[in-house]
């Protein structure tokens, strides 16, 4: 069966072509997929019957279900919990902005990077997410947002999993999704989240795509990164900002920084120091979180006090920081934590 969510709209015209079907059905079907959200091939009513015969009999639409879905009394943010038929499951998260809705989507079920402050490696990478899979959780959104007509407007791929180990996937559904036939959500509206993979951001940079980049740098020191970080052993925080600097040259665009403040670990103001020597002369921001407490690590947060003294610190050496207002606090809507909890549950 073909998965009509894992095709950008060329792939879906040359797909309907060898089906001896004239190419412009591509693009009609391409519309009905995501300018209508139709959910079954019989409501594509301007296709010929024996085409939409044919489609019913040998594509697929949705393939997830919603398992659970959870909303924030604080600020509305909606957690969805998604199943595919093998059994995985991924979180999904609709964030609503003054700005905005942004959603947050998830790349691999689980992940292998084992980056210490995060729930969503503790079991390890399970499977990759699918180009149509990262479309479905999309879709999960965009179709609550359709009951009062909005729409999805920001898109940042920074669920479970590295986008940059499963690149042509991630890139495949970015290709998807910003499609003018189709959800049209423009490339600089997208942000690809990273734990630093060279290989990828010196590839993005050469693909040329401008979308945001945020990479996880989380600390300022090799020492520090690698316990944090296992990535930091194969690209250290010298070879990780030599890409960033080249995409920056590359693209022009400025690098999100990602720092995630752990209490008693990385959030001294001597880090603040380091940290803002490192990134002198690269045009950037500094996102800081205060992490999630991660009952399997035992990390704690850094007290209000002290973020605000980091951030100050970042500020005085000439560094453009922020500390990232949190979202759906009281869901729990942090990376990969409503799946950790539902796999930890035991079963009815
Ligand atoms: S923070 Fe991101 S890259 Fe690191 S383990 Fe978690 S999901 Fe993977």
């Amino acid at each position: 069966m073909q998965h009509l969510y894992d095709m950008r709209s060329s792939e879906l015209a040359a797909w309907l072509e060898s089906l001896g079907e004239p190419r412009y059905r591509g693009k009609q079907v391409f519309q009905w997929l995501y300018q209508r959200r139709v959910r079954s091939v019989a409501e594509m009513t301007n296709l010929p019957k024996a085409l939409r015969q044919r489609l019913a009999d040998q594509a697929v639409l949705a393939t997830a279900r919603e398992v659970t879905r959870q909303v924030s009394q604080v600020d509305g943010t909606v957690k969805f919990l998604l199943g595919w038929p093998d059994g995985v499951t991924v979180e999904t998260v609709l964030m609503r902005h003054d700005y905005g809705n942004s959603v947050c989507v998830s790349t691999q079920v689980g992940c292998k990077m084992g980056c210490a402050f995060c729930a969503s490696t503790l079991g390890g990478m399970i499977r990759q997410m699918t180009a149509g899979e990262m479309v479905e959780q999309l879709l999960a959104s965009q179709r609550l947002l359709d009951a009062t007509d909005e729409r999805v407007s920001s898109v940042v791929l920074m669920g479970s999993g590295e986008p940059m180990d499963n690149y042509d996937q991630a890139m495949k559904f970015i290709d998807i999704i910003r499609d003018p036939d189709g959800l049209n959500i423009g490339q600089r509206h997208i942000t690809l989240s990273t734990v630093g993979l060279v290989p990828g951001i010196v590839r993005l940079a050469d693909e040329g795509r401008p979308i945001t980049l945020a990479v996880s740098l989380h600390a300022p020191t090799d020492e520090l990164r690698s316990a944090l970080m296992p990535v930091n052993k194969a690209y250290p925080i010298a070879k990780l900002l030599e890409a960033c600097q080249y995409y920056y040259r590359k693209t022009g665009k400025r690098i999100s920084f990602e720092y995630a403040l752990i209490g008693g670990k990385n959030d001294a103001l001597e880090h603040a120091r380091q940290l803002a020597e490192l990134l002198r002369g690269l045009p950037c921001h500094v996102n800081l979180i205060p992490v999630n407490y991660v009952p399997e690590r035992n990390f704690q947060r850094t007290p209000k006090a002290q973020v605000q003294a980091f951030l100050q610190e970042l500020r005085r050496l000439g560094v453009n920081a922020t500390v990232r207002r949190e979202m759906g606090h009281d869901i729990a809507a942090a990376c990969g934590q409503l799946r950790a909890e539902h796999a930890a549950r035991p079963a009815p």
